[in-house]
């Protein structure tokens, strides 16, 4: 097209009128998206915090394993990590006390096989818990405290230590997928040897669960099978199937749990019996997870592409 001069001027005005607007509207969306994003980072800045609680078991390393808990929270830069170790002496003289309500999950790691916290402190947890605060039972966790009612209600089921059937039923899937509670008679809690095992996902949209393959390898480990417990408000997450040539049951044992307790969330793992388990990538993420969705119900930490098989 030929413009004459008067054209062309008239042509420049508006096309500097058109790009001043469009530099007003795009620094507009610059400011909003800007605001946003100072929002949202604010919001995902904001850390879940965390009180790690272990104490001395026998047949576990909570001096090792607590460390690595910490280090794997740590990683995600989502948590803020404490830690609180009971003793039988600041649990028999009542000075084991921590402000529970400081954090928004308790991690229990281990076990405190003879070691009973004291009673204000188990009151004050269970207080806690049922007012809407959050718990990850891990492994050696659910052999803890036979005889405290409240706690195993908040575990769902665990092993050793006395437990049989007085504790409550076995809990298992059967073959049609269903849970079973099972009343027979016997003890509470076997292992065999440590072995690699298929865990199967049986909640795919838990949002723990959600995103992780349907079915996943994880160990060595100890597979816990034969727990019972009150099995009350129990969603089995994820089973694994207990060979008997491995001294299992031959059943589908819950591996992942999703306790509730009045209005607080439990996350409860069988996995994890030592250091060397906790680095697995299996544990880490579901770990990583579970404590996010325990504290808020929700989870933002993804599933590694790699999953389960990242270094860590
Ligand atoms: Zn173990």
């Amino acid at each position: 097209m030929d413009l004459s001069i008067h054209d062309t001027a008239q042509f420049r005005v508006k096309t500097i009128i058109k790009v001043s607007t469009m530099n007003k509207a795009i620094k507009h969306t610059i400011s909003i998206f800007i605001a946003l994003i100072t929002m949202a980072s604010y919001l995902v800045a904001d850390p879940i915090k965390v009180l790690i609680v272990d104490g001395p078991q026998k047949a576990h390393k909570h001096e090792e394993t607590t460390h690595v808990l910490k280090e794997i929270l740590d990683k995600t830069g989502r948590f803020t990590v404490d830690l609180s170790r009971s003793s039988p002496e600041s649990s028999a003289d009542g000075s084991y006390k921590p402000e529970f309500s400081k954090y928004d999950v308790i991690v229990v790691n281990e076990g405190f096989r003879s070691n009973d916290w004291p009673k204000a402190t188990q009151e004050a947890f269970e207080n806690y818990m049922a007012s809407g605060g959050g718990m990850v039972s891990l492994h050696a966790a659910n052999n803890a405290w036979p005889d405290w009612t409240e706690y195993n209600r908040m575990t769902g089921i665990g092993g050793w230590d006395g437990r049989n059937e007085d504790s409550g039923p076995y809990l298992y899937i059967n073959d049609d997928g269903e849970a079973i509670r099972d009343e027979s008679p016997g003890k509470g809690g076997s292992h065999g040897p440590q072995h690699e095992f298929d865990i199967v996902v049986r909640e795919k949209e838990h949002p723990v669960m959600k995103g992780l393959p349907a079915s996943f390898t994880h160990g060595p480990d100890e597979f816990y099978d034969r727990l019972r417990g009150p099995a009350e408000n129990v969603v089995i997450l994820a089973s694994a199937f207990s060979a008997e040539d491995k001294k299992g049951t031959g059943r589908h044992e819950p591996v992942l749990m999703a306790v509730s307790y009045g209005d607080g969330r439990i996350f409860h793992s069988i996995l994890g019996h030592s250091v060397k388990q906790l680095r697995m990538g299996s544990f880490v993420t579901t770990f990583q997870r579970g404590t996010e969705w325990a504290a808020t119900g929700k989870v933002t930490i993804p599933v590694p592409n790699d999953f389960p098989y990242q270094a860590f």
